[in-house]
């Protein structure tokens, strides 16, 4: 093929879709080359947490960049890197002090995993090494982190199995796997869903098993299901008895997405480690990491020789840093969280108004400004669609001819069905801003419907 213009010379995530060229960001809003507003119902992918054009985090990034914008991260720390550690290390809950950088979610999750193996090595245990992570559930897309992950189109493909991994189901009451009702696990204080984790524990043995993975909220993979009272806190209980380190991935939820500094926070539990990223910089720089808890880093200095065997060029990059110093600051300063919870009511509030009017909108869920709601073909008749349909992406494609973007997701359900969509704007937004969300969203769901009732016809 004959590369006209530079973007053919781009590998695009999907060759067979056009992509809007972005020139500049403001606020909620994207720009693209031929002055089309978009609002960003989706913070980038829930990164942008502050919003775009937030100049005091590009002029500490740049300021940086002309300091010591050095990589030489492995051998020497910078002062920012300090900072930014301890502004972390306090937000986390108490046990979890230490902050360890890298540049993205999914190489936070892999140091995770891998510091787990090295805490039960350090201590005499190397066959303790499994990982267990939920079928319902995001990680990122390396090997390692995407094995840790959930059924899905991203894993499917790969059934990737570098280390050993098992999965268990994630609590989803509305559609629970166990077919158990949620009002009878409330009432009789029931978790089966924590059960499962048991189970399998005791299936595949505690000697064999380093660490368990889970999102506090799942988000990309099943639009922000919420999981039941004491679910987390039976599994802290689950994983002491069995000394196995407790991962809570906090990639999407952390930075006051769900209202708080951290999801765990709102659940009462402290894991053992916390990983963190989007957020961090408020999606302004490649920075992501790991809080570990006091106990995990004594036994490094105790029990090896106080030298975590891992490592990467950009790890704790002092412009990334920077930028993340900055957000940090510009969170604590503007009230940014406060902001978050006051608007997620009203968003909450809206979209159960626009639910009266769309047959297709199914469950809404979430907390802070993670919302996410089921698509269903029919809520009266509780139909799922066909996944080739791509529910949520059709809908996502009307919602950005009308101006706005969402997160679209499929495979809900197990992986293959169920769609939803992700709302996840940034943590600045006005009511008149939400207003206009609506308004799209009404828009996009109105023609998308049109397109629904087709297929409903070719059915009948
Ligand atoms: N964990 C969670 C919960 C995520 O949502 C994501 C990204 N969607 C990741 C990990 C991976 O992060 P990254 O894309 O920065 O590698």
């Amino acid at each position: 093929m004959e590369r006209v213009v530079a973007k053919d010379y781009v590998f695009h995530r999907d060759f067979s879709k056009q992509y809007p060229v972005i020139t500049h960001a403001e606020g909620v809003y994207l720009y693209d080359e031929h002055g089309k507003r978009y609002l960003d119902a989706s913070s980038g992918a829930i990164a942008a947490n502050l919003g775009h054009g937030v100049t005091e985090i590009a002029e500490a990034m740049a300021e940086q960049a002309k300091k010591a914008g050095f990589v030489h991260t492995l051998r020497f720390e910078t002062k920012v890197l300090h900072e930014l550690a301890a502004e972390i290390g306090k937000m986390a809950p108490p046990s979890l002090n230490r902050v360890y950088f890298t540049s993205g979610g999914s190489e936070a999750n892999e140091s995770a995993m891998k510091l787990a193996r090295q805490y039960h090595r350090d201590r005499g245990k190397p066959e303790k090494h499994v990982v267990i992570g939920r079928w319902q559930g995001y990680h990122g897309n390396t090997l390692g982190s995407l094995s840790a992950g959930g059924d899905s189109k991203r894993r499917k493909p790969y059934t990737a199995t570098l280390a050993k991994f098992e999965h268990i189901h994630s609590p989803y009451c509305h559609r629970c796997p166990y077919k158990r009702s949620e009002e009878i696990c409330q009432r009789e204080k029931l978790l089966p869903c924590a059960e499962e984790l048991e189970r399998l524990i005791k299936e595949i043995g505690p000697e064999s098993i380093s660490s368990f993975i889970c999102e506090p909220i799942v988000g990309s993979q099943q639009g922000a299901v919420v999981p039941p009272d004491g679910y987390l806190q039976r599994v802290r209980e689950i994983c002491d008895q069995n000394d196995i380190v407790f991962i809570v991935d906090e990639v999407m939820t952390g930075f006051g997405r769900t209202g708080t500094d951290f999801a765990s926070e709102q659940f009462g539990i402290q894991p053992d480690i916390i990983t963190f990223g989007k957020g961090v910089s408020a999606g302004y720089a490649p920075l992501a990491g790991m809080i570990v808890s006091d106990r995990i880093v004594d036994s490094l200095i105790e029990n090896g020789d106080g030298h975590f065997i891992h490592g990467y060029t950009f790890s704790g990059h002092p412009v990334s840093v920077a930028a993340g110093l900055a957000a940090v600051r510009y969170y604590q300063r503007e009230n940014v969280l406060s902001n978050c919870r006051e608007q997620s009511v009203y968003l909450f509030q809206r979209l159960s108004e626009l639910q009266q009017k769309h047959s297709s909108m199914g469950q809404i869920r979430g907390k802070g400004l993670l919302i996410g709601f089921e698509l269903l073909m029919d809520r009266s008749q509780d139909r799922m669609f066909p996944p080739s349909f791509g529910a949520a992406e059709r809908l996502n494609q009307e919602a950005i001819k009308r101006g706005a973007t969402f997160y679209p997701g499929s495979g809900t359900i197990d992986g293959t069905n169920g769609d939803h969509l992700l709302i996840g704007p940034p943590l600045t937004i006005t009511r008149d801003e939400i207003d206009e969300l609506i308004a799209i969203l009404d828009q996009a769901l109105t023609a998308f419907e049109l397109q629904v009732h087709k297929l409903i016809g070719k059915e009948e």
